[in-house]
């Protein structure tokens, strides 16, 4: 007999019954069914016959033992047990507690462990302070338009990610991180939600979700919300950490718009693909203006959806053109000079906080141009106010006045040049087209 029992009943009849249940012939085959031993002994209702027999009754599959201590592994019902010998991967019951409370006991002591590693982070994260009247430009802006989004909690508290959404249209998580790299805000986890924090092997890894932030004290004492109310005094002085700045948050305004056209028409872009559209999108933002590149997104998204109707496409293959296709599109514009349509922001669409500060303190918003942003920034930090860059213009421009007036073309130069500058030619660059025209 392959199954070896330890009876703990003193019932003749459910002996009887026990070992009929059990018994098998030499092949492994049990002699009776089930169905066969049912009604031999009355049970209660809901009994089964194999949970009556486990409660009278220990079996042991002699096919069976113990990767730890060689005895023999319990079964709890026929379909349980080996016909052969086989190598077991399971433990006894003995040696499964033991294990199992060896695993509880780790458990615990890593939980501990955390526990105090984290209270150790968060006594060495307080005690840091920052001057927040040495904090670059952009990240002032950034202060003030994340105070604006989460009102009264930036000052008072802490925040999560999910609490930004009003921030900027997009890629809120990045902008939160340029402050939490930037060290201007820390987590705190002795206000995160049990489980924020967990151990993948040696490592403590964090649900970013959860994570609740708060802004790092000032150096000198101040309130939160002293220092955020001295920020709005700045004098802003760094004219490539504001446009920069206004790239980030004007890319993240065209690519949710992007999302939004690609939902309408069910085109599925892959995170390359994304991120292909989002470098084309940034360099083209240093000559246009958000609502212009509105209107290249539209256009093309459309297209793709007419090409996925033909025959030998289909809907990743045309999505899959997007890429391609803004850029060769944004370049037969430069190349021909073609004046951008600018699009209307959708109502559904809100410009987030961070726009709303960038207005206040640039003057600008959807229908800026790149060049137009640039200069406004050089302007407000006092950096495009040096003599030579006017001076550089002089020489070409008073050329191209003479040429005109010569030719009497003047008005039509002129509109020219208006048309260029709309189109996003920088002044320099316009001179130059028109000269080249007017000289050819
Ligand atoms: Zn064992």
């Amino acid at each position: 007999m392959a199954i070896k029992l330890q009876i703990l009943t003193d019932d003749p009849k459910e002996i009887e019954l026990i070992k009929r249940y059990w018994a098998v012939d030499e092949s492994g085959q049990y002699l009776e069914k089930v169905s066969a031993l049912g009604g031999i002994i009355e049970m209660a209702q809901g009994v089964t016959l194999a949970s009556f027999i486990r409660q009278r009754c220990n079996a042991f599959d002699e096919n069976q033992v113990c990767t730890s201590c060689a005895k023999l592994i319990e079964i709890k019902n026929r379909s349980e047990a080996k016909k052969v010998p086989a190598r077991s991967t399971k433990l006894c019951t003995t040696c499964q507690n033991d294990q199992d409370a060896i695993a509880f006991e780790a458990e615990k002591a890593k939980a501990a462990e955390l526990e105090r590693q984290l209270i150790e982070y968060a006594r060495k994260q307080s005690s840091r302070t920052v001057d927040y009247s040495e904090i670059p430009d952009n990240q002032v802006l950034l202060l003030l338009a994340l105070d604006r989004a989460i009102t009264p909690r930036l000052t008072n508290g802490g925040f999560t990610l999910g609490d930004c959404r009003g921030l900027a249209p997009r890629y809120v998580g990045d902008f939160v991180m340029q402050l939490r790299e930037a060290g201007l805000i820390l987590d705190d986890p002795s206000k995160a939600r049990p489980g924020t924090y967990y151990w993948e092997g040696d490592e403590i890894w964090m649900l970013r979700d959860q994570v609740v932030y708060r802004l790092v004290p000032d150096a000198a004492s101040r309130s939160a919300g002293e220092v955020i109310r001295s920020l709005l005094d700045r004098v802003y002085t760094n004219a490539e950490g504001l446009f920069n700045l206004w790239l980030d948050y004007s890319v993240a305004d065209v690519m949710r718009y992007l999302a939004n056209q690609c939902d309408l028409y069910h085109h599925d872009l892959s995170g390359q693909e994304l991120e292909e559209i989002k470098s084309t999108m940034r360099s083209a933002l240093e000559t246009y203006s958000v609502s212009q590149l509105w209107s290249v997104v539209w256009k093309v998204v459309r297209d793709a959806a007419s090409l996925a109707n033909r025959e030998y496409y289909n809907r990743p293959k045309a999505a899959a053109t997007i890429p391609g296709k803004i850029r060769r599109n944004l370049e037969k514009v430069q190349r021909e000079s073609i004046e951008l349509k600018a699009w209307s922001r959708p109502d559904q669409h809100p410009v987030g906080t961070l726009g709303m500060v960038l207005g206040e303190i640039l003057g600008v918003d959807e229908n800026s141009s790149g060049h137009m942003v640039s200069s406004l920034v050089n302007w407000l930090t006092g950096q495009g106010c040096s003599p030579s860059a006017g001076a550089e213009l002089d020489e070409p421009i008073r050329e191209l006045m003479t040429i005109a007036l010569a030719r009497d073309v003047s008005s039509s130069v002129m509109l020219r040049f208006a048309e260029l500058i709309r189109a996003g030619h920088d002044v320099s660059s316009a001179i130059e087209e028109i000269g080249e025209t007017l000289r050819s």
